[in-house]
């Protein structure tokens, strides 16, 4: 079975003719169908595909609902549950914001990796001191997640405030996984579905996702998945709503994820 998670959809028409494309070369399944498998052994049709996409920006609602919906598409959104509703901005885009956009790019990619209350602390830090006016962003509404949820597309976990898993402490992933799957609770959202942010997976992570009820996680690791699937580190191909078809058909392919290491050695070595 093959996943492909994106981001954010601008380009609603490449993103169309991404859909169309899917939609005539596999079988997009649904969440239940990928239950029968796992739980009750029934095999996965020929073919099998899922879509999925991270962050739950606001794109989705206006560019990649409306494709969706009529070419009758099941999709999960994990969604930030703090976010859910709000003007906040994703933290990543915040910290851009306020460095500007090349030195953020570079902090973002640091800032991943320290221990997360570091991350939490600096970005305070920085909004505190910044003149910058305080940067906004238009997240989904409740009403708006209701509306997919309606057609098919299932409104699942994707943490409370998107911190890397593998850099929290133990009271922050309980913080993390509690509110997160309380608040989707709440509001008849999916917990149980999970995909780590930035795929970053840690086996203590995983052990207290098991503890709150989630049942199948996501990686982010651009890889098919193959052989006897494990629920809880199911993995994607990362794609975007510009990747052009040739390109989506070399990723599907499962060519891509084993030619990038490569490329990227080859690419350091030049440098
Ligand atoms: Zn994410």
């Amino acid at each position: 079975m093959k996943v492909l998670v994106y981001h954010k959809i601008h380009d609603k028409t490449q993103f169309e003719k991404q859909i169309k494309f899917l939609k005539r070369s596999y079988n997009i399944i649904d969440p239940t169908c990928l239950e029968d498998h796992l739980c009750h052994g029934k095999s996965l049709p020929e073919n099998s595909l899922m879509i999925t996409f991270d962050d739950g920006d606001s794109t989705l609602y206006k560019n990649a609902f409306p494709v969706l919906k009529r070419e009758n598409i099941p999709a999960i959104i994990f969604v930030i549950t703090n976010l859910i509703g709000t003007n906040e901005p994703f933290w990543w885009d915040e910290l851009e914001y306020l460095l500007g956009e090349e030195e953020g790019n570079n902090k973002v990619w640091e800032v991943k990796t320290w221990p997360n209350k570091k991350r939490v602390q600096y970005l305070q830090e920085l909004r505190s001191k910044s003149n910058k006016e305080q940067y906004k962003y238009p997240q989904l509404s409740i009403q708006e997640l209701k509306e997919m949820q309606h057609a098919n597309i299932l409104i699942a976990n994707h943490t409370h405030t998107h911190p890397m898993l593998d850099k929290c402490e133990e009271d922050e992933l309980e913080e993390e996984l509690f509110n997160s799957t309380e608040k989707l609770k709440e509001r008849n959202f999916n917990y149980q579905y999970f995909a780590y942010p930035n795929g970053n997976y840690s086996e203590r992570a995983e052990k207290k996702l098991v503890q709150h009820g989630i049942k199948y996680s996501f990686l982010f690791d651009h890889k098919i998945n193959t052989g006897k699937l494990n629920p809880l580190r199911i993995s994607r191909l990362k794609v975007n709503d510009n990747t052009p078809i040739w390109k989506l058909k070399f990723i599907l392919s499962g060519w891509h994820s084993r030619v990038l290491p490569v490329t990227r050695t080859l690419g350091k070595l030049r440098r």
